[in-house]
């Protein structure tokens, strides 16, 4: 087993592989950037190291500092968690080149799922069917103009280094296309220094499902079933599910078949996720691969009870992975609701702050994912995420009533939260109903914000009264 491991991430994701390093004996050092002093990854690793300013260009991102503290300080493996580095395939070959395992697939593989028009080639040559669009990144305006002609109406410009629902514009018409064009572009390249666009069919009303991965690098690629993630805000997934209510065990079966083979195929090594969009008639695209360990993990981590973080330090190690494709049995139902500092009344704005009181929730069939604590300030410079509230059912309505209550006894003051938005989501008659598309949210913010206001009404006027 790898024996000490620097964590190249912050915030709840640098716990959670800190605890999983510490019930495997393996020791742990955190990096930590001028912001995060007080923070707890920071104070629970076995050893911290400050890497540099808040901005994460200047620490987080700076792979000369993160490489020198790991050799300094005698790791043998670096985990990236997610966002960051993780993507990096510059990155995972410099650790390799350093002596140091990289927890995840090598950089060849980051190198080519990181193009998303590349990973599409490779899904198509794997048998897996995939969105049609073109092949390839674009050469100019006008070849998008003529593919858009033959491929028809509406369609997705994305960007082929895009991620986080960036580098995306939608055109139902060729009137909108050049727009579209111009936009997604420009965002691709300030985002992701990177303008390639590919065109892609939208498909209409779907299901954003995707497929949990690992695989051992001896041939062992299993899948850990799905996880149906529609309930999104811009793109961005903000409510987690498994199983899909939507999937019969036949699609599941082809559905898994097809993530495994795209995988086998990529020579994926590690955990991973295959991403599919689900139409309404019950067929699916492969849209892209997420090399890396997902926000998300934990709902399969509690209908599977396979820790998928020891999993990533096993296959790292050497080691086989500790189950095979018949071991995987789903029990119950997982709900995740990502807990983020922002303001669902003013376009989910960021709204970093001090947290000034915080309470968390707990009882039978609850977990919680943060970094929070009462007192710790939220830097304006890194994601906006600050908490995972999971509850695991024996029923999808079990599932549902445990989160309900976990937010209801979830306190987080200092800055708004969309708690209030997630607990009302959750009480939608479509949601308990599992009749999801990635559209649900766009078309019902406007109603549910409407419920939140009155809701905010009614307790101040109940407060007045009793004053
Ligand atoms: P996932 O399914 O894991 O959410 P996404 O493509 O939506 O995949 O984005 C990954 C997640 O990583 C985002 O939700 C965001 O919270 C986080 N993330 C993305 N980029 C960064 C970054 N540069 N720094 C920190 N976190 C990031
Ligand atoms: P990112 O890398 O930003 O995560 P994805 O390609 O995974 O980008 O797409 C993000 C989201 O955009 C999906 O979850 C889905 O809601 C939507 N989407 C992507 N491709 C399509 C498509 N071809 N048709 C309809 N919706 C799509
Ligand atoms: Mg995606």
């Amino acid at each position: 087993m790898v024996k000490r491991v620097l964590i190249a991430n912050r915030g709840e994701i640098a716990l959670r592989i800190i605890r999983a390093c510490r019930e495997l004996d393996v020791e742990t050092v955190a990096v930590y950037s001028e912001a995060d002093e007080n923070a707890l990854h920071a104070q629970l690793a076995t050893r911290s190291i400050c890497i540099g300013p808040a901005r994460a260009s200047e620490s987080y991102l700076r792979q000369d500092a993160i490489l020198s503290a790991a050799l300094a300080c005698g790791c043998d493996a670096v985990h990236p968690g997610y966002g960051f580095l993780s993507e990096n395939p510059d990155f995972a070959d410099r650790c390799q080149a350093a002596g140091l395992k990289f927890i995840g697939p090598p950089g060849d593989v980051i190198r080519s799922m990181g193009s998303k028009a590349a990973a599409k080639a490779m899904a198509r040559a794997a048998g897996v069917p995939v969105a049609p669009g073109s092949d390839g990144p674009l050469e100019s305006l006008a070849q998008a103009e003529g593919l858009a002609a033959e491929m028809g109406y509406p369609l997705l410009l994305k960007a082929s280094a895009g991620g986080g629902g960036r580098g995306m514009r939608q055109a139902d018409s060729p009137a909108e296309l050049e727009s579209a064009y111009r936009e997604a572009k420009a965002e691709a390249e300030a985002c992701f220094g990177n303008g390639d666009l590919y065109l892609e069919k939208l498909i209409e009303n779907p299901r954003h499902i995707e497929f949990q991965i690992m695989a051992d690098g001896r041939g062992n690629v299993i899948h850990l079933g799905e996880r149906e993630c529609s309930i999104q805000r811009r793109r961005q997934k903000l409510i987690e599910e498994s199983p899909s209510p939507a999937l019969t065990p036949a699609l599941r079966e082809k559905m898994g078949r097809a993530a495994v083979s795209a995988a086998r195929t990529a020579g994926y090594v590690g955990a991973g996720t295959v991403e599919f969009v689900l139409s309404p008639s019950g067929d699916f695209y492969f849209i892209e691969m997420n090399t890396r360990i997902q926000v998300e993990h934990p709902v399969t981590e509690l209908v599977t009870g396979v820790d998928l973080v020891k999993e990533q330090l096993r296959v790292a190690s050497g080691l086989p992975l500790s189950l095979r494709q018949e071991d995987v049995r789903v029990s119950g139902h997982a709900i995740e609701c990502r807990i983020n500092a922002e303001d669902p009344e003013r376009n989910f704005m960021p709204c970093p702050g001090k947290t000034q009181f915080l309470h968390l929730p707990g009882g039978p069939g609850v977990r919680v994912e943060t970094a929070l604590f009462t007192g710790c300030e939220v830097p304006p410079c890194y994601d906006s995420l600050v908490a995972k509230v999971l509850a695991h059912g024996a029923s999808r309505l079990e599932a549902i009533r445990r989160s309900r209550r976990a937010l209801e006894e979830l306190v987080i003051e200092g800055y708004p939260t969309n708690t209030h938005l997630a607990h009302l989501i959750l009480h939608d008659p479509d949601f308990v109903r599992g009749q999801l598309d990635t559209g649900f949210l766009d078309r019902k913010l406007h109603g549910l914000l409407e419920v939140l206001r009155t809701c905010d009404r009614l307790s101040e006027g109940a407060g007045k009264e009793r004053t």
